[in-house]
């Protein structure tokens, strides 16, 4: 769980909502997106290249609500940061119809999903899913606006418009530096973080908010509801990983 709180003329509560998932469960993929093709992928065959030494993301956007070029390039500067991919991470682009709602379940994303992703996890490369939606998540409790979820070994949501509607204005982040923040949040959680398929190589989950980091500067902590992360994000400064974090995707295989 990560928030935001932004203090503008209005006090606007940003939440990154994360699933806790479970890697590794082979037999689990029979309910999973594209269930005849899927490859069950560990958040280590993300990191190292035994198994991949390519990663293809599957930028999947709704007319109108393609992210910002910086904030995928940000996105791909992270991975390539961490993972031991020799043969490049490389993203691809699509865009589809409006599916038609204003919130969207976990179901529904699914169900796009297992329409529209073209990438494929086979032979040397390993793919991730990205879908930016059109509206805001089913979930959502009054202030407490979900931004992203992460919720397969290889696919995520990021609900482009809640970032629209909270970026942007007069004393808000921009919408680059809020993309940015939440795809690559929930990418730590696809890559295992924090206890969530990736071993810790010290204690640092913060265990009462889920597979989160202890460390409020880090990119991975649950919620951060400071004046300093707003400055942070005003100055269009992305959280990074700490020490911890990169240590246990080190020792997983990652660099
Ligand atoms: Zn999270
Ligand atoms: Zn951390």
């Amino acid at each position: 769980m990560k928030n935001i709180i932004i203090h503008g003329g209005i006090f606007l509560l940003l939440i990154f909502w994360c699933l806790a998932f479970i890697f590794g469960c082979k037999k689990d993929n029979s309910t999973a997106p594209n269930s005849s093709t899927a490859v069950s992928v560990s958040a280590k065959d993300y990191l190292n290249s035994s198994n991949y030494d390519k990663l293809v993301i599957q930028i999947q956007y709704v007319n109108g609500y393609q992210p910002t070029s910086g904030a995928v390039d940000d996105l791909k500067t992270f991975l390539s940061q961490r993972l031991n991919k020799p043969a490049g991470v490389e993203v691809t682009y699509s865009n589809i119809n409006s599916p038609g709602r204003t919130v969207y379940s976990l179901d529904d994303v699914k169900a796009v999903e297992s329409l529209n992703r073209a990438v494929k996890t086979e032979g040397k490369t390993i793919t991730a899913y990205v879908l930016f939606l059109d509206g805001d998540y089913s979930q959502n409790n009054g202030n407490l606006k979900t931004l992203g979820v992460a919720y397969s070994s290889s696919s995520m949501v990021i609900f482009e418009k809640t970032l629209r509607d909270l970026s942007g204005g007069l004393g808000q982040p921009t919408l680059g530096s809020v993309e940015a923040t939440v795809s690559e949040h929930e990418f730590g959680h696809i890559l295992g973080l924090v206890n969530n398929g990736t071993n810790m190589t010290v204690s640092h989950q913060d265990e009462p908010h889920g597979k989160h980091c202890n460390n409020s500067n880090c990119l991975m902590y649950y919620m951060t509801e400071t004046s300093d992360m707003i400055s942070n994000l005003l100055g269009n400064n992305v959280p990074v990983l700490d020490a911890n974090c990169i240590n246990d995707l080190k020792a997983n295989g990652g660099k």
